[in-house]
């Protein structure tokens, strides 16, 4: 009743302007008032931190150990990453890179952000197909002793393949094996404070290998859009926690009598291998 009543009072207050109600004199202001704005999709209401309208399926896709891309799963449209005089592209990557192009603009945006601070960053690793991740899998088993160890992920479960993802590195780590000391380095620190602003996530955090099933990964960004990376990084989930979250409040909306429709689109959902 009284999130109904709150609804309301916004409502009017917004359209007193409209109605040519408002005096400036008023001693009533959006601004003086406290009030939770609740989100209500035909009378149902929508309780999560993030509106419906500002998440896009495509973006906050899963790719994991459980939750895995078809084969024949490529991202489009796809823009191929360009090497600049600063930065940019690792120069020493012979292979062309692509991005998903939202990914690979909002990049271009945050390295140009970067350099403005002195921070020089390189897309080292950028859109892997099924069958690319398919061969670094087997290798990585080849060189170790048949052991899965966490650095390289089977096809189909590589954050790689939604064309979201990528490895970004400072100079010096250009051509080094990474390694979670990557993180000490100041291109790092500005990159997990800074990639919400631009969209991103760090996929992989220390304290989430668990959740994750792969090992820290300073490097490894994951565009997902600007308010659900805001949320993520302000309140230090995975990307895997977002989607619990999310789960929740899409089980709740429908059980509340929610259109199904305006939340299936986010439900992720293992896919078969075709
Ligand atoms: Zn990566």
């Amino acid at each position: 009743m009284k999130k109904a009543f709150c609804t309301l009072l916004v409502l009017a207050l917004a359209l007193l302007p409209a109605l040519g109600l408002c005096q400036e004199d008023t001693e009533l202001s959006l601004g003086d008032l406290i009030i939770e704005e609740d989100v209500f999709y035909d009378d149902v209401p929508w309780n999560f931190p993030i509106d419906i309208s500002d998440m896009d399926p495509e973006y906050i896709r899963l790719a994991n150990r459980d939750v895995l891309l078809p084969k024949g799963f490529v991202p489009e449209p796809m823009m191929v990453m360009k090497s600049r005089s600063n930065g940019g592209v690792n120069k020493a990557s012979s292979s062309e890179m692509k991005l998903h192009e939202v990914a690979g603009e909002a990049l271009i945006e945050m390295f140009e952000a970067a350099l403005t601070q002195d921070i020089t960053l390189y897309l080292k690793s950028a859109y892997r197909s099924y069958q690319t991740q398919a061969t670094m899998y087997y290798n990585r088993l080849e060189s170790n002793n048949g052991k899965d160890d966490g650095w390289v992920t089977p096809a189909g479960a590589s954050d790689h393949q939604t064309g979201l993802g990528c490895d970004v590195v400072p100079k010096e780590w250009r051509d080094r094996s990474m390694n979670e000391d990557m993180a000490e380095a100041e291109e790092c620190q500005w990159m997990a404070e800074h990639c919400a602003e631009f969209g991103f996530i760090l996929r992989y955090p220390s304290d989430k290998e668990e959740i994750t099933e792969i090992n820290y990964e300073p490097w490894h960004l994951r565009y997902v859009g600007k308010e659900v990376a805001a949320y993520i990084m302000d309140n230090g989930l995975c990307l895997e926690e977002f989607h619990a979250q999310l789960q929740a409040a899409i089980d709740e909306f429908i059980a509340a009598g929610g259109k199904a429709s305006l939340v299936e689109d986010f439900i992720q959902v293992s896919a078969e291998n075709e």
